[in-house]
């Protein structure tokens, strides 16, 4: 039997119907699967923790709550991830809770990516996550039993990757603001986060060290739209290349009343999520901010990325604090955007996995089949 017709006549969810699912994904199993052709979800949650405290516009974070997932159909594993910052209203409760109620036993074949994603839909709404999680592991288990990495399966070009930008954020303390500022001198682009009272000082600490070009994640933090305006104005004046998330994400007449005056691109973050959103952005902002936890992962992700082309927006690529797992599943997808937010992995000290390698400030996908990651532990 050759590879496509064991595929087709491998029966993809009769583990989960069959077996329970286990809660340790890599450590013990609950129980061990020895026959092969069934596909097994495990999972277990890994708290990721931060190298600095996170200030962003609305909360304050030293860790974040995290799934790691695995996928196994005939002793191939694919691995995934569900990174939950607390705004986007996941808990590792949550996301188990959904995995749990998974039963993929109705598909007989593990390419029936879109099946998979309508069943996933009518066993829960929302839980973009978890969604992401499974979403992520099949595509790495899909592309090693290809033998190829997403970006080829995809038709795009390694060569073609944008460089990352590296997120700081202010810290009143002067010493602990240069240790940041100092991180950031290997990249291309540095993203700072504004918001948090302290927008324009942070930008004046990194320009007494440093020219390089800085893109604004406001995190909805500017609540009116004349003060957004002034920002995108000044900021146009500080080798700015784009404003993320100016104001919060109902205010959407006041962006688009900033976006006809602004000197710099507007990007969507918080305000979109899935494939329906990139309309709706459409008119008021000037570009999307694609992240796999958003979206349910690659496979939406991919499609929003095409819509937004086709629509003539900008496509930023961005991640949660995730380790290189999700990073480099998201990293496959970086030759089709303008610009990249890649460094979730580099923020965490307990990373994994090996992955996504930066070099002088640009995305460098792996050469490994599936997402292009390797367990480290
Ligand atoms: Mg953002």
């Amino acid at each position: 039997m050759n590879r496509r017709n064991f595929l087709r006549t491998s029966i993809l969810g009769t583990a989960l119907a069959m077996s329970p699912i286990s809660f340790s994904a890599f450590g013990e199993p609950t129980r061990k699967t020895t026959r092969s052709g069934r596909l097994n979800l495990s999972f277990e949650p890994y708290e990721l923790k931060l190298r600095h405290t996170f200030n962003l516009a609305k909360n304050q974070r030293t860790t974040t709550p995290g799934v790691q997932v695995q996928l196994e159909f005939d002793g191939v594993v694919g691995y995934g991830e569900a990174s939950m910052p607390p705004y986007l209203g996941e808990s590792v409760q949550s996301v188990t809770e959904f995995l749990s109620k998974l039963d993929l036993s109705q598909f007989d074949d593990p390419f029936r990516i879109e099946d998979i994603h309508a069943y996933m839909e009518s066993v829960a709404p929302n839980n973009r996550a978890a969604k992401a999680s499974v979403d992520i592991a099949l595509h790495d288990l899909l592309g090693k039993m290809m033998g190829q990495p997403w970006y080829k399966i995809w038709g795009l070009n390694p060569e073609t990757t944008p460089n990352t930008s590296y997120t700081i954020s202010y810290q009143s303390d002067p010493a602990e603001m240069q240790k940041e500022i100092d991180e950031c001198a290997p990249f291309r682009v540095v993203k700072v986060k504004m918001g948090v009272g302290h927008d324009k000082e942070i930008v004046e600490a990194l320009r007494r060290y440093s020219d390089v070009p800085i893109c604004v994640d406001a995190n909805q933090g500017w609540s009116s739209k004349e003060h957004a305006l002034e920002m995108c104005e000044w900021l146009a004046e500080k080798n700015c290349l784009f404003v993320e998330q100016p104001m919060p994400k109902e205010m959407i007449d006041e962006t688009a009343w900033v976006r006809e005056r602004s000197p710099l691109p507007l990007i969507a973050d918080e305000f979109l999520q899935r494939l329906p959103d990139v309309t709706r952005a459409h008119g008021a902002y000037d570009g999307i901010n694609i992240k796999l936890m958003k979206s349910t992962g690659m496979h939406e992700a991919y499609k929003m990325a095409v819509l937004a082309r086709a629509l003539g927006m900008k496509v930023m690529l961005g991640c949660m604090t995730e380790t290189s797992c999700a990073v480099t599943a998201a990293a496959q997808l970086s030759p089709m955007v303008d610009w990249a937010d890649l460094d979730g992995n580099l923020l965490i000290a307990n990373d994994r996995f090996d992955g996504i390698k930066i070099n002088d400030g640009k995305v460098i996908i792996p050469d490994r089949p599936g997402i292009g990651v390797e367990l480290l532990s």
